[in-house]
């Protein structure tokens, strides 16, 4: 059976630090997985070599089937969004999320009609000849958001996308991503070190620590059935 993304025996080392232990990971079509992990535990170096933006020191990564070591991230198809929205401030929002497109040659009309429909589905279709700098925090995370969809990307890739803004906010956009992904259907992974955005959005959560994997499960197998304190006590299950 060919998986969406998968991870055999993955390593990496920066120098003589190595920070990824040796991962093996499968990912089904449409499937919501949430990286957790405490800060340091390797998530976001993870998060990059399923990108593209760095490769494993060993081990294959494998898209859809085919082998993609050394594949450049633009090839890859996925789409990545950061913590960081990495808008460009001079430029409109319909010009932010219209940019990437631009360069791979894709159609005007096409380009045109990608936009006002991710505009559309996130609600930002009035703030389109705004520059990042008149928008929200929220508001410029949903244009960073928008800027994914647009390239209709097999994998969404997350990284803390919510980590900057405040508590409210953090809750509404999570039901947003969640509506998304409803909506969308793409396969997610999602990068966090909070246990309450791992516990609803995901449909699986891969446990992380010190570049390995500690546990793999539906958030509700993790939490009735924890493989061991460092799991129960990350998930918040009762120990
Ligand atoms: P997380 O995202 O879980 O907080 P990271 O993946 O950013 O963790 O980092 C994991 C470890 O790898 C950390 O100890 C970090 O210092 C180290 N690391 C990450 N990137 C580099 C790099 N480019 N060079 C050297 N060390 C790195
Ligand atoms: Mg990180």
């Amino acid at each position: 059976m060919t998986h969406t993304l998968e991870l055999n025996d993955i390593r990496k080392s920066f120098g003589q630090v190595d920070v990824i232990h040796g991962i093996d990971l499968a990912i089904e079509d449409g499937e919501f997985v949430v990286f957790v992990g405490p800060s340091g535990c390797g998530k976001s170096t993870l998060l990059r070599l399923i990108a593209g933006l760095d490769d494993p020191s060993s081990g294959d990564i494998l898209l859809r089937g085919r082998r993609v070591n050394g594949v450049p991230a633009s090839e890859r198809g996925l789409s990545m969004v950061f913590q960081s929205y990495a808008l460009y401030p001079h430029m409109s929002v319909r010009q932010n999320l219209s940019f990437g497109l631009e360069n791979i040659r894709m159609p005007r009309e096409e380009i045109r009609s990608r936009v006002e429909d991710a505009a559309k589905l996130l609600q930002i279709e009035h703030l389109l000849d705004r520059r990042p700098g008149q928008l929200s925090g929220g508001q410029r995370q949903r244009v960073a958001i928008g800027r994914a969809i647009v390239r209709e990307p097999v994998i969404f890739l997350f990284d803390e996308p919510l980590s900057n803004l405040d508590a409210e906010l953090r809750l509404q956009m999570r039901v947003e991503i969640s509506n998304l992904h409803a909506q969308l259907g793409n396969t997610m992974i999602y990068v966090t070190h909070d246990q309450i955005e791992a516990m609803t959005m995901a449909d699986r959560i891969v446990v992380l620590r010190g570049g390995r994997i500690e546990q793999v499960g539906r958030p509700l197998d993790l939490y009735n059935h924890p493989a061991n304190k460092f799991v129960a006590g990350f998930i918040g299950a009762p120990q």
